[in-house]
């Protein structure tokens, strides 16, 4: 039985490759991004601060000296900080301001009754064992009103919209678990608290909200076990994956980033693709040319009334043929041939407006007059010139 977690399926969602080297191969990866490492210093802090409120409450200094001991203790050399002007002494700063902010707001912490921190929730979609989903919740509370209020920090420096929190999954599906933990509940409330501003973004569910929850999870886990190929997804999160150098996608930059400037215009992949380029450069350059000869071409062929014209070695004979111009898609006139294709059955055959097939059917003659006639006011006709090159074959060429 496979155990899924919100951060899990998310993963899949962001990118299938990604969830397949950190679920499937189970990569382990000494990377951390200063967001994330932030993140979870200000937890800590938020679970000691609650663990000790039924003793004491903690000064905000004494909070504060813990939040920079878990720092200090946890701080790593694969703390990655992508912005290039922020050193980790900024982002340390910054969680100091979030916990100072948070204390002040909410001191003495008394609003609600604390009846769980960093609790486990099993959510077992169907009773059967068949979807399991798994997480902690940072903090369940009981509000004097008894409604249960499902709560967590979010450090992240954007605010989201309402509309996306009533869309937010995770504690939506807290929301299952906690209800399954404790089924007398009757009301819950979603809180989450974005310190970075000081602000409390809520939502509440309806049941009908959470059974279409349920089955959008459940589709969700099938497609992820029926995923053969695990492909790689590009995005802007590719700037926070720990596993650009087992990615597809990304190992080639991974490995450039760690060439000497030097080396890199020498490595093979960017020898091979700048020539590439170059070459696909010439060859629209040699295209426009190509298309301005044609066209004198024809021209001269017309002054002059010729369809062969002759060069040093090779010639050019010139063909023409009346072709059909189909109008383009999102044209009014497209649309209304559509319709009429497929009220004369015809849809199935020509379903691809496929002009050869068109132009067949028509050119032959195989469509009703009526249908011919009308169809005909559809579609114009245009004349194609082709030039066909030969080499020449002798002085009177
Ligand atoms: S770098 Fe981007 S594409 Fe590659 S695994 Fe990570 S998220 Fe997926």
């Amino acid at each position: 039985m496979a155990y899924y977690s919100n951060s899990k399926l998310s993963t899949y969602e962001t990118c299938p490759w990604k969830f397949k080297l950190a679920y499937i191969d189970r990569l382990e990866v000494e990377e951390e991004g200063i967001e994330a490492f932030l993140g979870s210093r200000f937890h800590e802090a938020m679970e000691k601060l609650y663990r000790e409120l039924p003793f004491r409450t903690m000064s905000l200094e004494e909070l504060k000296a813990y939040y920079q001991e878990q720092w200090k203790k946890n701080f790593h050399d694969q703390v990655v900080i992508l912005a290039p002007d922020r050193t980790a002494d900024d982002y340390f700063r910054l969680g100091l301001k979030f916990i100072e902010d948070y204390y002040r707001h909410y001191y003495p912490f008394n609003q609600n009754r604390v009846l769980g921190l960093e609790q486990k929730i099993e959510i077992d979609l169907d009773g059967d064992g068949r979807y399991i989903i798994l997480g902690y919740v940072d903090r369940i509370d009981l509000t004097p009103e008894g409604v249960i209020e499902i709560h967590d920090y979010k450090t992240s420096s954007s605010l989201p919209e309402q509309a996306q929190a009533d869309a937010d999954r995770q504690l939506a599906l807290y929301q299952l678990g906690v209800k399954r933990k404790w089924p007398w509940v009757e009301k819950f409330k979603l809180v989450w608290h974005y310190v970075a501003f000081d602000l409390e973004i809520t939502s509440t569910r309806t049941p009908e909200q959470l059974e279409q929850l349920k089955q959008e999870i459940r589709r969700l886990i099938n497609q992820i076990e029926a995923d053969r190929e695990f492909l790689p997804r590009e995005s802007i999160l590719c700037q926070w994956c720990a596993f650009w150098d087992y990615c597809p996608l990304k190992k080639h930059e991974a490995t450039l980033e760690k060439l000497p400037a030097n080396e890199y215009l020498n490595e093979e992949g960017v020898v091979l693709v700048n020539k590439y380029i170059d070459y696909l450069n010439r060859k629209k350059e040699a295209e426009a040319e190509l298309e301005k000869l044609r066209e004198a071409i024809i021209e001269y062929a017309r002054k002059n009334g010729l369809t062969k014209v002759l060069g040093s070695e090779f010639h050019v004979t010139l063909s023409r043929q009346e072709k059909l111009k189909i109008p383009a898609a999102g044209e009014e006139k497209r649309a209304l041939l559509e319709e009429l294709i497929k009220k004369a059955g015809l849809w199935e055959k020509l379903s691809t407006l496929d002009r050869f097939a068109l132009e067949r059917a028509i050119r032959t003659r195989q469509l009703e007059p009526q249908l011919l006639a009308k169809l005909s006011e559809l579609v114009s006709k245009e004349e194609q010139i082709t030039l066909h090159t030969g080499k020449n074959e002798g002085p009177s060429d």
